[in-house]
């Protein structure tokens, strides 16, 4: 179900330390730009994909490759997910600009006027405002120029990071994460797989292999079947490998962000264990006190676990908790791409799953008891498969028999590959703090 994009995610290997332009000696600096004509940051080039297909996309920066005596660009490929912006050499770069995008309406070069009345596309407006040294806040732009600075600051997070050595995986990265500086710049990064310490160097990482003690997450046990363990750590207690967690997981998630309130959050991670130890393949994360009340924050299978069952089995565990608090639940939104398809995959089958066995006239209100999912996941994941309808004001829900199995019986809605059992979770519900605006089963 993920497969779609999976054959895009596959990266070129940069084998090469790599330095940034800063780090040469100004001598060399003349030589070297007489030999290559630098790209402009914020123009638009067709671009040769691993795929070998050519995209238009935007430069969004530069960095220089020591050991190749060259540049290399950062680039976004025009409608295209961030987790593919990427560094390419320069000869995947056509030599001509790439014009076509000025006139899209996809893209972020919009027209925009200038105080004269004079249309400017937006790139010659930064580079106006650049050589002018106009330095404005979001609140003096006018709300257009705002939201599309803001667009352009989102998109042109350069992910310095293409690697990560995690466990026994190298697993190529999707997205910036905010890495202090020095780590941040890194090509590739050492994560210690059980405490989450990052490093820069290979030696440092050895050496803290054999020296660090800890052989599974942080926190406590609240779950064990086979070789599955999930533990739950709190944000409060456990700052610090939370943070390296969230650091981890940003790698991987676009637009969740949570690194500062890191306290206000319990972190339920997921592992496969064997003899050497207690090996991380997943998390989710989830509010202390959501008032709008989201059982899960974040949620992510790190990419060499993928496709694999995780996913559904972090969510199926997320209604688990919910249920024995006694309260219905929902993902916090927006969803990421892949975490839409897992959920509502996981929705569908646990709701064919319900009618597959009831007779007689059962509502949306009766549904969410059943399953812990929230009225407006029930009605949206129904709406997806032609069963409900909206009548007198309310929603309906609307099956026959044969609706579902011929449903159960497509392909989307296999059985879950690995399944919660309720009987091995070892955990009661916090003593809740305060107001909570959750549903009360
Ligand atoms: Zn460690």
């Amino acid at each position: 179900m993920m497969a779609k994009g999976d054959k895009d995610l596959e990266k070129p290997i940069v084998k090469n330390e790599l330095t940034t332009p800063e780090s040469r000696s100004t001598d060399n600096e003349d030589s070297e730009s007489n030999q290559e004509q630098l790209l402009d940051i914020g123009e638009h080039y067709l671009v040769r994909r691993v795929d070998d297909s050519w995209r238009p996309a935007e430069i969004i920066q530069t960095r220089y490759h020591a050991s190749e005596s060259c540049y290399e660009y950062y680039v976004h490929y025009v409608g295209c997910d961030r987790r593919l912006d990427e560094w390419v050499p320069r000869h995947r770069i056509m030599s001509d600009r790439f014009d076509g995008c000025e006139q899209s309406s996809n893209n972020s070069d919009h027209l925009l006027t200038d105080k004269s009345g004079r249309k400017i596309t937006r790139n010659q407006k930064r580079k106006h405002d650049e050589i002018n040294h106009v330095q404005k806040t979001y609140a003096e732009m006018d709300p257009t120029t705002a939201a599309l600075e803001k667009e352009h600051e989102a998109i042109t997070k350069v992910k310095y990071i293409d690697r990560i050595q995690f466990g026994k995986y190298e697993i190529d990265t999707w997205y910036f994460s905010p890495y202090p500086e020095e780590y941040g710049k890194q090509s590739k990064l050492f994560i210690c797989e059980y405490c989450l310490k990052y490093m820069r160097l290979e030696k440092t990482f050895r050496f803290h292999l054999a020296d660090c003690p800890q052989r599974q997450p942080q926190g406590t046990e609240i779950y064990r079947k086979g070789t599955i363990a999930i533990f739950e750590a709190d944000g409060k207690e456990h700052k610090l490998y939370c943070q390296n967690l969230c650091l981890l997981a940003k790698l991987f998630l676009d637009h969740k962000t949570l690194y500062f309130d890191i306290e206000q959050f319990l972190f339920y991670t997921l592992c496969e264990v064997d003899k050497d130890g207690a090996h991380l393949v997943g998390y989710f994360s989830k509010e202390k006190d959501s008032p709008e009340g989201n059982n899960v924050a974040c949620i992510l299978t790190l990419p060499p676990f993928q496709r694999q069952g995780y996913g559904k089995l972090l969510i199926a565990f997320s209604y688990e908790l919910s249920r024995l608090e006694k309260v219905v639940g929902s993902p916090e939104k927006p969803l990421s791409d892949l975490g839409k398809l897992s959920y509502r995959s996981y929705w569908s089958y646990v709701i064919l799953e319900v009618l597959s066995v009831t007779r007689g006239i059962l509502s949306i209100k009766d549904l969410s008891l059943m399953t812990g999912i929230a009225p407006t996941d029930i009605i949206s994941t129904l709406q997806s498969m032609n069963m409900v309808k909206y009548w007198k004001g309310q929603h309906v829900v609307c099956v026959t028999p044969k609706m579902v199995s011929e449903q159960l019986a497509s392909s989307h809605f296999k059985k879950p590959r690995l399944t919660i059992d309720p009987t091995a979770i070892r955990w009661t519900p916090p003593i809740k703090q305060g107001p909570s605006a959750k549903v009360k089963k």
